[in-house]
């Protein structure tokens, strides 16, 4: 099964199609934006166009845009274009095994969430506990030394970048990355996709090139829901489309994901609960820096929680929930700014606390 195609961001594809097309594309890109906008999925389409035999021939494919039909476009809409290696955090649970097993173990875990995703293509947030460890850099600098499969050029998409994570004792698989980073073969791009990019390390933020990748209009979402999911009612669809917020990933995003972000998400509800003691002791306990991402997951958490709470509730409470959802979201921007997280913790607690 393929995956679905590539709704909106029309103005990146004309700038990155423009920029292909007079061959002075980065060969190292940074996509960031809020989760679920649909920065891997662009990504994916990136590497399409890189590859594509027919730009710009296939139907309904604007100018330089990848056809759609060729062997390579169908190969990576297939996710499995031996040219695109698609990274995203796994979790690896054998922890003891030596470092030649471990990076089989990667590239066993890779294979197998490749295989779900072509299986149900609408995939959810990695889970809290999942990374990008030390073997999955060493096989990506495995498959950085071969050369191309099919095509004349390789692609590495990188989900999630910012949970590339230093590890001592593995300073030499990490450096290594840093070079390619900085000095890719000629026949490589590396596409880095973040929603938390202030969270990257810092050494591979200034080797990547950053690309804004905004929220699509409300009437794209819309589309979406509908061809895709299969959405008809009006009333729905109008929830539906509130919700997303311009990410059509966070339509997909159900009760089985998230699990690591809930059980946090479920201490700040209580805390929120028991009086403005314990939010100010909840909020104080975010820490600084370190923890941004843990902190953005833990919002992602609660939006989830009151997602579900808003398709369950009462027509009485809805409005009270949709309320809370906008300042989360809201919370969610500032911590992915420059805020601190304590602050950000204690200001919404306080507005959720109004809200009961
Ligand atoms: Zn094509």
């Amino acid at each position: 099964m393929s995956i679905p195609v590539l709704y909106g961001h029309e103005g990146i594809r004309s700038r990155l199609v423009g920029v292909i097309a007079s061959g002075r594309l980065p060969q190292a890109l940074l996509l960031e934006g809020p989760r679920g906008v649909g920065k891997q999925r662009l990504a994916l389409w990136l590497a399409q166009a890189l590859m594509c035999e027919n730009p710009g021939k296939g139907r309904g494919s604007g100018k330089g845009e990848p056809c759609g039909q060729c062997q390579h476009c169908k190969l990576v809409l297939n996710l499995s274009h031996p040219d695109v290696h698609w990274f995203v955090p796994v979790e690896l649970s054998k922890k003891g095994a030596d470092a030649d097993k471990q990076l089989d173990l990667v590239a066993e875990a890779l294979a197998e969430e490749m295989a779900a995703r072509r299986e149900r293509p609408l995939y959810e947030p990695p889970s809290g506990l999942a990374s990008h460890g030390i073997a999955s850099v060493r096989l990506v600098l495995r498959r950085l030394a071969l050369t191309p499969a099919l095509g004349h050029r390789k692609v590495f998409v990188i989900g999630d970048a910012e949970r590339l994570v230093p590890q001592t004792g593995a300073e030499a698989a990490a450096n290594a990355l840093l070079k390619a980073l900085e000095e890719p073969p000629a026949d490589t791009v590396f596409v880095l996709t973040s929603s938390d990019p202030n969270a990257l390390l810092p050494t591979i933020q200034s080797r990547v090139v950053r690309i804004r990748v905004a929220r699509n209009a409300d009437s794209i979402v819309a589309v979406f829901a509908q061809r895709v999911l299969g959405v008809r009612s009006q009333r729905e669809l109008a929830q539906l489309v509130t919700l997303a917020d311009g990410c059509i990933g966070k339509l997909l995003a159900s009760g089985e994901g998230g699990r690591g972000s809930a059980e946090a998400a479920e201490a700040f509800r209580a805390a929120v609960a028991q009086g403005a003691v314990q939010r100010f002791a909840f909020a104080l306990s975010q820490q600084p820096f370190q923890a941004r991402g843990g902190f953005t997951e833990m919002l992602d958490g609660l939006l989830e929680q009151l997602r579900q709470q808003a398709r369950q509730g009462g027509s009485g409470e809805t409005a009270k929930v949709v309320e809370a959802i906008a300042s989360v979201l809201e919370a969610r921007e500032l911590a992915q700014g420059n805020v601190n997280p304590q602050l950000v913790a204690a200001v919404l607690a306080d507005q959720l606390a109004g809200l009961r």
